[in-house]
């Protein structure tokens, strides 16, 4: 404890000092990766056997250098503030008329609105009903903790949609074995929460502890490897050693293309429970794991160091001379039938982009026989789901990676057969009705590197609002892209990646264990 105000009455935490080191801590974590993360990326990538797996590791580690250096957004999904305050029992506060909440949010309003590096503002109100963008990201989700002593401990996370979305929570019975649970779940929860990443286990308490529980586990750091090398001794570190095994022999790989790294590590918290319950949730933590802990005793904000870029491994990635570029501005039907499920290409050219909003609009104005509004037009187009960051100086639009494709599995089929667009572009796998229909039209769906955003953002040369700009980040744009790196996930004969590739890779770990 670095606590020299310990014992001392009179601790007062300035409300200014808490907002401002709110703030600073959610710049710092736009574009720094934690340190033990990055470690863990690297050794990931140097071991890492499978070609398609390696490529997108080495897209989310080039990405996480590009943002520390130009101090940009990691992913286009900045996320959704989640934070846990410990304070201290004697903590004083100079002002009482703000509550923690309230001073969290500031923090948050004022990081996500900076002009510097304005994040994506992603939080929706009355989400069962408008869903209206609050515009500044705000509220954030407190936890607050009363703690002995007179300090105030923050750690504070923006925790991205896609691998919140795949969160898991089950009543086991107190006989059933936690990590066959999770075996067997892992699979369920596809490639939408950007692997390799952390996955979070809380354990018992009541339903609603377990789930904090598993969150607050997502805060520590990557460290696996220490304990495999000290061995386990608790019941716990057993656990954990035992899911992260079982996790990673199921071959799903980085973006679920099939490899040999799915989890960088697996983290634990629990809590006695009832005699009859064994609650257990699982929250997987995604390529953009963003965190940072802070400490007040009462001497000013916050002072987060920020890391030196020799942190990050020096990685090029190099594209092979025989790898496809194609022109979507000349692309035939022709050409997309020669396309091969797990072939990377260069894409070049004009697309329009779109995510669920504008799907559902698009649905009603052409069920409605209203037809799409003047200037958008997917005849023989591709389009890309994505929701970018605004930009800030000469960039022509701020990050703006793929958002999960899987959420558009329900307008696809009615895309291809009503508005001829030829081709997708997003991230994670597709329904198998999907894959289905992308065959039928003769279709292709492409995958871009989730968390990869940065350098995404970097292909693309031209961004215009087509359509639809009251939606924000969710408005229709045409991009004029160049070389923008993508995996044939899906081709027009339906041969789907996401399946044969871990189930490649589930063989070959097996193989290299007998
Ligand atoms: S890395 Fe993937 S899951 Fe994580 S915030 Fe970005 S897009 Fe979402």
């Amino acid at each position: 404890m670095s606590s020299h105000h310990e014992t001392s009455e009179n601790v007062v935490i300035k409300q200014a000092d808490f907002i401002e080191s709110v703030a600073d801590a959610l710049q710092y974590i736009s574009y720094y990766h934690p340190k033990d993360f990055v470690d863990a990326m690297s050794e990931a990538y140097e071991r890492e056997q499978s070609a398609a797996a390696k490529d997108a590791i080495a897209q989310i580690l080039i990405n996480s250098r590009m943002s520390a250096e130009g101090k940009r957004p990691l992913c286009q999904d900045t996320g959704i503030v989640t934070t846990f305050v410990k304070i201290g029992m004697g903590v004083k506060w100079d002002k009482t008329d703000m509550t923690v909440q309230q001073m969290v949010d500031e923090g948050v309003r004022r990081a996500y609105t900076n002009p510097d590096n304005p994040l994506r503002a992603s939080i929706v109100a009355d989400p069962a009903g408008s869903r209206k963008n609050t515009k500044d990201n705000t509220p954030s989700v407190v936890h607050i903790d009363m703690v002995p002593g007179n300090h105030v401990e923050v750690a504070i996370a923006a925790k991205g949609g896609g691998s919140e979305n795949k969160a898991k929570m089950v009543m086991l019975n107190p006989s059933d074995d936690i990590a066959a649970w999770v075996e067997k779940t892992l699979p369920t929860m596809g490639a939408g929460w950007c692997p390799p990443g952390m996955l979070g286990i809380g354990i018992g308490g009541t339903a609603e502890k377990a789930a904090v529980l598993a969150k607050e586990a997502l805060m520590e750091s990557v460290d696996i490897h220490e304990l495999m090398a000290r061995g386990a001794e608790t019941s716990e570190e057993k656990l954990r050693l035992d899911i992260f095994e079982r996790a990673n022999n199921l071959g799903i790989g980085a973006q679920g293309l099939g490899g040999l790294t799915t989890v960088l590590d697996v983290k634990i918290k629990s809590a006695p429970t009832h005699a009859a319950s064994k609650p257990v949730v699982m929250i997987p933590n995604c390529a953009a794991t963003r965190h940072v802990h802070f400490h007040l005793d009462g001497t000013g904000p916050a002072d987060l160091a920020p890391p030196s870029l020799s942190d990050w491994p020096e990685i090029t990635r190099e594209v092979g001379s025989d790898v496809r570029r194609v022109n979507l501005d000349t692309v035939t039907q022709a050409d997309i039938e020669q396309w091969k499920s797990g072939e990377t290409i260069l894409l070049s050219g004009k697309m329009l982009t779109g995510r669920d909003a504008a799907h559902k609009r698009i649905q009603s104005l052409i069920e409605s026989g209203e037809g799409l509004p003047d200037g958008v037009d997917f005849t023989g187009k591709f389009i890309y789901y994505v929701g970018p960051v605004d930009p800030v100086g000469n960039e022509v639009v701020g990050p703006a990676g793929p958002t999960t494709a899987t959420r558009m599995d329900k307008f696809t089929d009615l895309m291809l057969d009503k508005t001829g667009l030829m081709g997708m572009i997003g991230k994670a796998e597709r329904g198998p009705a999907t894959v289905e229909s992308i065959k039928k039209h003769k279709a292709v769906y492409l995958m871009a590197v989730g968390g990869a955003a940065y350098l995404v953002s970097k292909a693309i040369k031209k961004s215009r609002v087509v359509a639809f700009a009251d939606l924000g980040m969710e408005a229709i744009y045409e991009f004029d892209v160049e070389d923008m790196p993508v995996t044939v996930a899906v081709d027009s004969n339906g041969v789907n990646a996401h399946e044969t590739g871990p189930a490649i890779w589930k063989v070959n770990i097996a193989n290299a264990k007998a």
